[in-house]
């Protein structure tokens, strides 16, 4: 049987098995074989003891959902839980879930390495010396617990609210965290996001007023992905099968990445552009498009702002459509090929070629950037920006084979409670220089500190390693080593990690199979809820056991941090009068406090459509069908929501005005199913936004200002970036113009497809797959260095160097250098005793003033523990940290630090060895006040008086009344 055959096949079985109305386990057997255990037999699934083997030994597994925490994907996980040990055997993956229909990467079984890592934290710690010392007691929880709901009692009581922070890298979940923080009235929550996305977010949330693109890659004719989504890309695995089923339909992929990712090598065309050119090649595409008449004109004049753009931009011109294409036609007339050949170093011809097959895609189009090029250079947003202008010319939005704005593709349910928001701004993480900043000013926070600008009591990191993760770690440990900044440390980890080691408290979380968290991700058409839970909690349910506490199921005192922030609330407000406690506090048994069971159950049973009748035709609650198979599909087939018709009897005494937004009297019908509609201001007679009108009907529209797609963007234009009001070209930081001549670009960004950040340096399958990071370099700058592949190298930031060994390959340009960014893991050999063992490092740290050195002392090594296979670990380089030596670079508008980096590289001296790092946190200072002065402050830019457009994304919103400018009682 041929390929083609086989997807017939395929084809043939799932159309067969959808209209029995069950759902279809496409598996690797390709023909619909038993490629995953049937859902009848997971109480009870039977298979052979490998190790028993040549005897035929069975073994019985319970078969339990939960999702895999190894990145955002949220991938559906099936534990097979030993009958007889009540052990976990191994993970695989779940067919129920729809995002990931059964199938993981490598990280998702590694999950079973970091449950089973002999050098776990299994309890609660506390710092017995110096701020990273190395010094620990083993505490209980209860004295954590109380020690920290009276500080965080006294600083709210004091009004020192803002002074509570918690800062998470990976929050997998779906916002319980940030209405905790909103249950206690503080404005400290802090992401990670101005390190990841947030400049790829601003490109799409000023064109569709969601932050998100959610392609339709399996029904793309054409797809474009500025990012390395078939190995490590955002909602990788999901998106991954998806455009490789496209592929098998003959779709065409076109790639831009300057390395030579895996994602390239599966390209039908391949584009290695110049870092930072990317937007110059969009506006050359789309120019092709206008110029040509080759882009959908109706969709055009039906939904773009252009009317606002005439109307504020050329008053002198007549406002009409065709008027409006000829101003098109000539605000891009100069991106022509031969220009962006120019800025990319690309071929005119192959970026020709991108535009023809582009321009024959129609609907068809689905396009992708998520951090990559947005995410390297400074204007890097405006990447994201223009290449959803491609869409947007195409009418590729919300179609089959499109873009969807990513709201529309997931599903937020109705919590049990929703605390108002808090009644104070932070300007420790929204500071007033950044107003169109996505996300919060996070790795400015240790400068922000020095600064003066305030302090932190209470600051609590989670699924974080800013020392690591972050720019300019350095300046992080000095500010964590000052308790007068940083009052307590509290790091929630389930694994050792460079910031962790400067903690007052390491509290002990579980991982994907030890905790409860409910997401929903934009990874098709569709919308769905996965449930993450601890899996030896729900077997032991099976099992009629009653469990209380994810405590007694997990390994040593290992908790979840739903019931650790329940319980810490609790104990914040123990009597009820500071209006905090009731948050957390039971509705079906008043008095006590709120549990997981309860909470969970309430959400499953009261905001999920379909979800009650679905459970009960398997004789379940919605909470014991969530346990038993891990996901719900919600709907499938969303559509063009912004095409929606508004009911007459949503439009009482309805007014237009002159760009045709529609408001209404009617109110805002109540609806546990969220279809974000604009958080726009009523109109001056009270009535509130409720959508568009279009020829002579009134239609849903986008979430902006607008309420069309914003190719004019007047809140830029409003709050200082006039400029870049449309999609626009901004040349990078690392643009040739601002390079010495003996400085090349160090693209730092990439992902390997087997690492994460931090936690899966805990998987010994991951790191025996990936362990170091060897510099990228071209063979014509490696013979003009003299450097072969294996040899040392020095690379020289603005602010110190690193040292490591170079890999000489085609892979990359020529004036490029490339280090991927996960490696390089150390700790100090005062914490020898501490943590992890096959991917950090031993090393020494010298500090004198500002400057800063570290050095190697070991390697991975072999080592004894329970597990044998760390006997046999044969690999001793783990890399370089070289975020160690960037210093901060924020994007002005987006806020998104800008992480290429112009550097020198040369051959190391005869005294470097790998791993060496030298930084000097003075320049790291001077570098963040040079960047300080390319922002356009709120103070001298706010149209209205107001720290930040109302209607742009924030999590943990404050009351509306605490945007404004000036001091108001609880701005701190
Ligand atoms: S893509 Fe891999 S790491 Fe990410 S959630 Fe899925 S299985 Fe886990």
């Amino acid at each position: 049987m041929n390929l083609k055959e086989l997807n017939e096949r395929v084809s043939a079985a799932r159309r067969e098995t959808e209209a029995r109305g069950e759902t279809f386990y496409p598996g690797p057997s390709r023909v619909h074989l038993a490629a995953f255990p049937p859902r009848e037999r997971w109480d009870d699934w039977v298979e052979l003891e490998s190790k028993a083997w040549p005897r035929r030994l069975e073994r019985r597994y319970m078969l339990v959902p939960t999702t895999c925490f190894n990145c955002e994907s949220a991938c559906g996980l099936l534990a097979y839980v030993d009958k007889e040990t009540l052990g976990v055997r191994k993970f695989e993956g779940n067919p129920e879930h729809p995002g990931s229909r059964g199938r993981n990467c490598a990280k998702g079984p590694a999950t079973l390495n970091q449950v089973t890592d002999p050098d776990r934290i299994l309890y609660p710690l506390k710092r017995a010396g110096k701020r990273g010392e190395g010094k620990w007691v083993q505490v209980g929880w209860d004295e954590a617990l109380d020690d920290l709901a009276a500080r965080i009692r006294k600083a709210i009581e004091e009004s020192r609210h803002n002074e509570v922070m918690y800062h998470v890298g990976r929050p997998g979940e779906d916002g319980f965290t940030e209405r905790i923080l909103a249950a206690w009235g503080v404005d400290g929550h802090n992401s990670h996001t101005n390190i990841c996305s947030s400049s790829a977010r601003a490109g799409y949330q000023f064109w569709m007023g969601l932050d998100r693109p959610s392609p339709d890659h399996a029904n793309a004719d054409v797809i474009l992905l500025i990012s390395a989504h078939l190995e490590a890309g955002h909602y990788f695995n999901p998106h991954a099968q998806r455009v490789m089923e496209a592929k098998e339909r003959g779709a065409k992929l076109i790639v831009f990445d300057t390395r030579l990712s895996h994602t390239a090598t599966h390209a039908d065309i391949w584009v290695s552009p110049y870092p930072g050119s990317e937007a110059a090649i969009m506006l050359a595409v789309a120019n092709h498009l206008i110029r040509n008449n080759l882009y959908d004109r109706e969709f055009v004049r039906r939904w773009w702002n252009w009317e606002e753009y005439m109307a504020v931009e050329h008053p002198e011109l007549e406002t009409s459509f065709e008027g409006f294409e000829e101003v098109l036609k000539n605000l891009y007339a100069g991106f022509t090929f031969e220009y962006a050949a120019r800025e990319s170093g690309v071929d005119a011809r192959q970026l020709e070629e991108v535009a023809a097959l582009v321009s024959k895609a129609g609907t068809r189009f689905s396009s992708h950037n998520w951090r990559s090029a947005a995410s390297g250079n400074s204007g890097g947003w405006q990447v994201a920006r223009t290449l959803f202008l491609v869409n947007a010319l195409l009418g590729a939005v919300a179609t089959e084979g499109g873009v969807y704005p990513n709201a529309w593709n997931k599903f937020v349910p109705k919590p049990i409670y929703t605390p108002p928001h808090p009644p104070r701004w932070n300007e420790l993480t929204w500071p007033r220089e950044y107003p169109l900043a996505m996300n919060e000013l996070s790795f400015l926070l240790p400068h922000f500190l020095k600064d003066g600008r305030g302090k932190v009591d209470t600051y609590f990191t989670r699924v974080y390693n800013p020392v690591w993760t972050n720019p300019d770690g350095f300046s992080w440990v000095e500010v964590l080593q000052d308790e007068n900044l940083i009052g307590c440390y509290v790091a929630l980890t389930p694994t050792w990690n460079e910031t962790a080691y400067f903690a007052d408290y390491v509290l002990p979380m579980g991982h994907g199979s030890e905790r409860h968290d409910i997401h929903s991700y934009e990874t098709h058409d569709a919308q769905w809820l996965g449930f993450r839970q601890p899996v030896l909690r729900a077997a032991r349910e099976r099992m009629g056991e009653t469990i209380k506490d994810t405590r007694d199921v997990n390994p040593g005192e290992v908790w979840e941090e739903n019931e650790f922030w329940l319980e810490l609330t609790w104990r914040i407000d123990p009597d009820g009068s500071l209006g905090i406690r009731k948050f957390a506090e039971s509705q079906t048994n008043p008095g006590e406090r709120l549990s997981v069971d309860e909470y969970y159950a309430f959400i499953f049973e009261n905001s999920v459509p379909g979800l009650p009748q679905r459970a009960a035709e398997e004789g379940l609650t919605p909470l014991q069908f969530m346990r038993r198979y891990g996901a719900f599909e919600i709907s499938r087939k969303v559509g063009a929501l912004y095409e929606q018709e508004v009911a007459d009897e949503e439009l009482e005494d309805p007014r237009t005005d002159r760009f045709g937004r529609v408001y209404t009297r009617t109110p805002k019908p109540a609806s546990p199913n969220i279809v974000p509609v604009p958080v726009l201001d009523a109109d001056a007679e009270g009535r509130r936004f409720v959508g568009v009108r279009v020829d002579d009907r009134v239609l849903r529209g986008f979430p902006t200002p607008s309420g069309r797609l914003e190719f004019y963007s007047k809140t830029l234009a409003d709050w200082g970036w006039h400029e870049y009001a449309v999609p626009a070209y901004i040349k990078s930081h690392v643009h040739r113009d601002n390079l010495n001549p003996d400085q090349t670009v160090l693209i730092s960004t990439f992902r390997l497809p087997v690492q994460i950040h931090t936690r899966s340096a805990n998987a010994k399958w991951l790191d025996e797959i990936a362990h170091t990071n060897p510099l990228w370099i071209h063979p014509s700058h490696a013979r003009a260095l003299s450097v072969k592949t294996g040899d040392l190298v020095r690379v020289e930031t603005e602010t110190g160097h690193f040292v490591l060994r170079a890999w000489v390959t085609e892979g990359i340009r020529p004036d490029v250098v490339a280090c991927s960014h996960h490696m390089g893991r150390w700790k100090l050999a005062a914490h020898e005793g501490e943590g992890q063992r096959q991917l950090m490092q031993t090393v020494s740290l010298e500090h004198t003033g500002d400057d800063w050195s570290l050095k190697r002392e070991r390697g991975a090594e072999a080592y004894k523990s329970e597990d044998p296979d760390t006997t046999r670990i044969w690999w001793a380089d783990v890399g370089v940290h070289q975020n160690l030596t960037f210093p901060v670079h924020p994007d002005p508008v987006s806020g998104m630090h800008c992480w290429h980096q112009a550097v020198r590289v040369r051959k190391a001296d005869a005294s470097d060895r790998a791993g060496d790092i030298h930084v000097d946190t003075s320049k790291s200072r001077s570098v963040y006040r040079t960047w300080l002065q390319f922002t356009r402050p709120a103070d001298l830019h706010s149209p209205d008086g107001t720290r930040r457009p109302y209607w742009l994304l924030r999590p943990l919103k404050p009351a509306r009344e605490f945007y404004k400018l000036q001091e108001v009682q609880g701005a701190e």
